[in-house]
């Protein structure tokens, strides 16, 4: 099954072809902060469209996890490990 979204604002597409088995809430200080809960899978299962600039990096500390967030609206679809 695929999942087609977007941000609030419009300015972010996303493609999701991946059925999560778990969403998991996480102990980073961002994520607890955000709310965020995350669903982990293979990368190529989520196709991100969006103009270049659009969703700038985050990173911290080790800089061994990268946010991508929406810079008009906030949404954040992605963080890479
Ligand atoms: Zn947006």
């Amino acid at each position: 099954m695929s999942l087609e979204g977007k941000c609030h604002c419009g300015a972010v597409h996303f493609t999701l072809n991946e059925n999560f088995a778990q969403i998991a809430a996480c102990n980073h200080s961002i994520c607890h902060r955000l709310g965020t809960l995350w669903g982990h899978g293979p990368i190529e299962n989520l196709a991100i469209s969006a103009n270049a600039g659009t969703t700038p990096r985050y990173s911290r500390g080790d800089k061994n996890m990268a946010l991508h967030t929406c810079k008009t609206c906030g949404w954040q679809p992605i963080g890479k490990i």
